[in-house]
């Protein structure tokens, strides 16, 4: 044993190496089956809508392999298998909640990232890599017009992004150190943070994740428009200051999730600087979009948040995952998470000050996903994504105007790149009782067959009590024949499943 031991050591060949011959050949394959993917995506249905036990039955249930498999069948079998039971959120035809068409050069980029796999966690420890990170900060912050010198970093995405912000803001407005003491601090104040009933459920997770409890959120509503109601708001502030609360925080929303509305985002500044609360605009959809020299001027004042979270893998179009959170004064962004360990020693290299990114937010070890991010940036630069963002918003007003013109459809809404609309059949063009509980059922029903349907593949979203189809164009590949064939499709499957309910009554 003990000769043989020896030998294998110093002659180790791990079971996990691959030997550059044979990677080669490997990688050239499968780059050959993603081109032929990514070229036939229009032809593929959008999705198989097959049922989890099916899906669950193609894996088989066999205990954890005890001998491996050969890497190249291996790599060809589950390219085939993602290929032919996946959802295709880069399929031109999918406009269901918002994810994005990834970009070709971002699939490459996730791929070269990985091969060098640096921790970008230290300047030390990732040099190349922390420096496109900090350009890709700066590019985004340029791009939403932002101050150039603001903290940020990449997160998961734009739940981890407003966390961020949150975290930040109460660092900056609690009264009292937090991190320390904890939530109540010395006079056991409690603290009140302040969101349109509009807001994304990240809200509901940070208040709960924090600490703070979701009774401390003040849902504040919102007029005929879907906008928070500032009136409400600094009444509500009022409120809680006389009753010896202490506020901190206001959420206003560029681009909300349902119908793409944006807050009256100046008066959320102004209320904010007049009572010193932290501003965080949640642009996690819309906030690129005030890249657009035509953006509504509640959009561009976004730039006077002290922090904004923004998805590249919603509007820059990088593939999953990657969120943004900027922070308006980069020392606030820093001191709310750094915990200089004597283990760690890292922000200096060489005598030059470095950025260390595991002190600007919650990961320690960080992945390198501002790859991605920067490849595009690089490869279409401003006036590309000026061109896709505004073609994806257009697209949506198109559809608009489709819906809006055809007898059997009813538009609701058009924001940003996302239009509202349901099936109305002929026969219910005139109001009676039970009509609107009649046309959620059918509304309801259309959604559920389209999206299994694998035709085209869209969502739904909720508008005063009224279930409506919700398309939301974050998506390059989208044409205008693909957005006139929807309300054919729709029109389709909504005469059929009103026949079918018609008959069953
Ligand atoms: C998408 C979205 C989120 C959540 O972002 P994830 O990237 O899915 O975590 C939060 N807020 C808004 C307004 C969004 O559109």
């Amino acid at each position: 044993m003990d000769g043989s031991k020896e030998e294998t050591y110093s002659d180790r060949f791990a079971p996990l190496e691959i030997e550059a011959d044979v990677f080669r050949e490997l990688g050239h394959e499968l780059v050959d089956q993603v081109a032929d993917f990514l070229a036939t995506l229009p032809e593929r249905p959008v999705t198989t809508g097959e049922s989890p036990s099916k899906i669950r039955s193609l894996l088989g249930e066999s205990p954890l392999p005890q001998q491996g498999t050969d890497a190249k069948t291996l790599l060809k079998e589950t390219a085939n298998l993602l290929f032919d039971h996946s959802l295709f959120n880069g399929h031109p035809k999918y406009w269901g909640y918002i994810s994005s068409s990834a970009a070709p050069i971002g699939i490459l980029g996730d791929f070269l990232a990985a091969a060098v796999n640096p921790n970008v966690g230290a300047w030390n420890l990732s040099p190349v890599a922390s420096e496109i990170e900090r350009q890709t900060i700066k590019w985004i912050a340029e791009m939403v017009g932002y101050p150039l010198d603001c903290g940020g970093l990449l997160v998961s995405g734009g739940n981890m992004a407003n966390f961020v912000g949150f975290l930040a803001g109460r660092y900056a407005k609690a009264g009292w150190d937090v991190g320390a003491i904890g939530q109540l601090g010395p006079e056991a104040k409690r603290l009140r943070v302040y969101a349109s009933a509009e807001t994304h459920t990240w809200i509901n997770k940070a208040a709960d994740m924090f600490g703070l409890g979701t009774d401390s959120i003040r849902w504040i509503q919102t007029d005929a428009d879907l906008r928070m109601d500032t009136d409400l708001l600094k009444a509500q502030i009022e409120n809680d200051l006389k009753n010896g609360d202490k506020p901190f925080l206001v959420v206003g929303t560029a681009g909300s999730v349902s119908t793409g509305v944006t807050d009256p985002l100046a008066e959320i500044a102004n209320i904010c600087r007049e009572y010193d609360l932290w501003f965080h605009a949640d642009g996690a959809y819309g906030a690129l979009a005030a890249c657009l020299p035509d953006a509504e001027p509640d959009l561009k004042a976004l730039t006077e948040a002290d922090s904004i979270a923004l998805d590249p893998h919603k509007w820059l179009y990088a593939p999953l995952e990657a969120g943004c959170t900027l922070v308006r004064d980069s020392k606030i962004l820093r001191d709310t998470f750094n915990y200089q360990p004597p283990y760690y020693k890292f922000d200096e290299v060489g005598g030059e000050p470095t950025i260390v990114y595991n002190e600007y937010g919650p990961q320690n070890s960080r992945g390198f996903r501002a790859l991605k991010v920067w490849l595009g940036l690089k490869q279409v630069g401003r006036s590309g994504y000026e061109r896709m963002i505004s073609d994806d918003i257009k697209l949506a007003e198109k559809l608009y105007q489709l819906a809006d013109k055809h007898g059997e459809l009813e538009a609701f809404s058009h924001n940003l790149s996302i239009t509202t609309f349901r099936y109305v059949p002929e026969a219910l063009k005139q109001g009676h009782e039970e009509r609107e509980t009649y046309l959620n059922q059918l509304n309801t029903e259309i959604l559920t067959r389209l999206q299994e349907g694998g035709e085209a593949f869209v969502s739904n979203a909720m508008i005063a009590g009224k279930y409506v189809l919700r398309a939301c164009i974050v998506n390059f590949r989208t044409n205008l024949k693909d957005i006139e064939a929807l309300p054919e499709i729709v029109i389709r499957i909504g005469r059929k499943v009103d026949a079918e309910l018609q008959a069953n009554h």
